[in-house]
């Protein structure tokens, strides 16, 4: 807000998002030295010949200067045989592959390049923080489908999702494996998903950056389904996967029209960015399959450890199928505002969580859940699970 009395803000398409509560929280974290299992980002770096990879490109200067708009040949080609050899989706290195600044900016430039002011675009609530910028700065409007409960675990509605869409809807907005729910879509789900836009003529935006972070279940990437190939823009990041948060090496596979759209938009936000990380993430993408198992596994040993830990605290644990993240519902230790609950966790345990009513448009909807990183030391897991017990102990 201006201040200046009787004047719109000066920014009225963005007056909604001021500071994140991710700031609130880590520097509360800080404050009262609480383990931080808010934000999420591992506290351990990715495999050491990945590191040493992005060393020797900047000693031999590959990427020390403006790479190609589109990312390095190396980096679009080793994405193109990931999405083959992993999924059987066959994207042209050269026109289907588009390199960003993390999975963020191809978000952002996706939704600039598809969305004219006043389409409407349905996000899986509860949602990403940047999906509501990002529709905003398109100038769309969102129309959130909420995940709910069922059974244990999250599910969409898709009664609610087919009822959603109207003559102004122009995509939908999907992220399998879902932060924060830690829901994998079905292949079930997402058949129905891909009907429903093939049938209203849709696009279809999809964030898997937590495609290999997947326990229960499998990754489907709905671009493999009948009629999706030239409707879909596919999102991954080289963050989650390796563990290497602040590279912000992104890509968008898709047609070669969806992909120019998007480049379009890209090519005026970053240009490029990211030159030596980028050779990094081409070796790191062609690892044996025994890091990605092995990267599989030690993430699913910590759901279980801070998952076993939140239960015998007493809080209702949706025990994730996939992502860094646990949703736990708060009631069963006699609270029902996740925010307070929150702002007051640090002091009385010594962790901080992050209330996910920040990921609603429906605040009250996700006023009871809280949301707990697992992608941390065993050791801090340990700690932090140790202290939410003597703290809930009753
Ligand atoms: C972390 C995250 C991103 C951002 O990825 P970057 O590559 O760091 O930009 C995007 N989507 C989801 C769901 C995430 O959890």
């Amino acid at each position: 807000m201006t201040g200046r009395t009787g004047r719109p803000p000066l920014n009225r398409r963005l007056a909604e998002f001021g500071t994140t509560v991710f700031a609130e929280m880590s520097a509360l974290a800080a404050r009262t030295g609480s383990i931080n299992l808010g934000q999420g980002f591992p506290d351990a770096d990715g495999p050491e010949e990945v590191r040493e990879a992005a060393v020797r490109a900047l000693r031999d200067g590959r990427g020390n200067q403006y790479p190609p708009g589109p990312g390095i040949p190396e980096l679009r080609s080793a994405i193109s045989d990931h999405q083959r050899l992993r999924y059987g989706l066959e994207w042209d290195a050269d026109t289907e592959v588009l390199v960003t600044a993390g999975a963020t900016e191809a978000i952002a430039a996706s939704l600039l390049a598809l969305v004219e002011p006043g389409d409407e675009v349905i996000a899986l609530e509860p949602y990403y923080d940047s999906y509501a910028a990002g529709i905003a700065m398109a100038g769309g409007a969102r129309v959130p489908v909420t995940l709910r409960p069922r059974d244990g675990a999250y599910r969409l509605d898709l009664d609610e999702l087919r009822d959603a869409v109207t003559d102004r809807t122009r995509l939908i907005l999907l992220n399998t494996p879902h932060n924060p729910t830690g829901t994998v879509l079905s292949r079930e789900e997402l058949a129905a998903v891909a009907e429903l836009a093939v049938e209203r003529d849709l696009l279809v935006v999809t964030d898997e950056v937590y495609e290999h972070l997947v326990f229960d279940g499998e990754h489907v990437p709905i671009a493999t389904l009948p009629g999706m190939r030239e409707r879909t823009v596919t999102i991954s990041s080289a963050g989650k996967t390796f563990s290497f948060t602040g590279w912000k090496v992104g890509w968008v596979t898709g047609s070669r029209e969806l992909v120019a759209a998007v480049r379009s938009a890209k090519q005026y936000l970053t240009f490029v960015s990211a030159g030596p990380f980028q050779y990094a993430v081409a070796e790191a993408l062609r690892l044996p399959d025994s890091y990605f198992e092995e990267f599989r596994t030690d993430m699913r040993a910590k759901r279980e450890l801070l998952a076993d830990g939140l239960e015998q605290a007493g809080f209702k644990v949706f025990r994730p199928a996939g992502t860094y993240f646990i949703t736990t519902d708060i009631r069963p230790l006699g609270e029902t505002d996740g925010f307070a609950f929150c702002r007051a966790l640090p002091e009385r345990a010594g962790v901080v969580a992050i209330p996910n009513a920040v990921f609603y448009d429906h605040k009250r909807t996700g006023a009871p859940y809280v949301r707990f990183a697992f992608c941390k030391r065993t050791e801090v897991l340990a700690e932090a699970t140790e202290r939410l017990r003597k703290a809930f102990e009753h």
